[in-house]
């Protein structure tokens, strides 16, 4: 059982393929901080809380930071999507806030599947290190749900209007 009174703290500094200078500081306490050359990058820790289940500190630390890593690495790919989002947009007649709405919960889901497939090519321990069954199907529950929902608020914003 982890201590919790005590932090466990990883500081990353690196650089994104494509040249932008990172640093990354995860936390034991699931608070994490990003600054993308020097623009700090809020992140909430759930998805990271949620995919390092029955980890030990260390490895869970490393897969997180990774993880954030990953959110820059991957960054074309939201990029590509919200593009793709626009596209539609400009199709759909629906309330605007709905749209937005929608457009949020794609994006993020969509980011979150690239960022967490970036950890999976980089570090297999994300998938096969041991652990309880329970944390394993709760990983492979975190991978349905952003699928599901990336699936599903694209397919709603494409339909927002269209009956019109
Ligand atoms: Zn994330």
């Amino acid at each position: 059982m982890a201590d919790q009174t005590v932090e466990e703290i990883l500081e990353w500094h690196t650089r994104t393929w494509y040249g932008l200078p990172a640093r990354i500081v995860v936390s034991s306490r699931n608070l994490h901080r990003v600054w993308a050359d020097g623009l700090f990058l809020p992140h909430f820790g759930l998805v990271n809380w949620v995919t390092r289940q029955g980890l030990p500190t260390p490895v869970r630390l490393e897969l997180t930071a990774r993880h954030e890593l990953g959110h820059l690495q991957t960054l074309p790919v939201p990029l590509l999507h919200l593009l793709s989002l626009g596209l539609i947009w400009r199709r759909g007649k629906g309330p605007r806030w709905w749209k937005i709405l929608l457009a949020l919960v794609a994006h993020q889901a969509i980011w979150e599947l690239a960022a967490e497939g970036y950890v999976i090519a980089t570090d297999p321990r994300a998938v096969r290190y041991p652990r309880p069954t329970w944390a394993h199907r709760l990983y492979r529950i975190f991978w349905g749900s952003m699928a599901l929902l990336a699936a599903w608020a694209t397919y709603l914003l494409s339909r927002v209007g269209a009956t019109e």
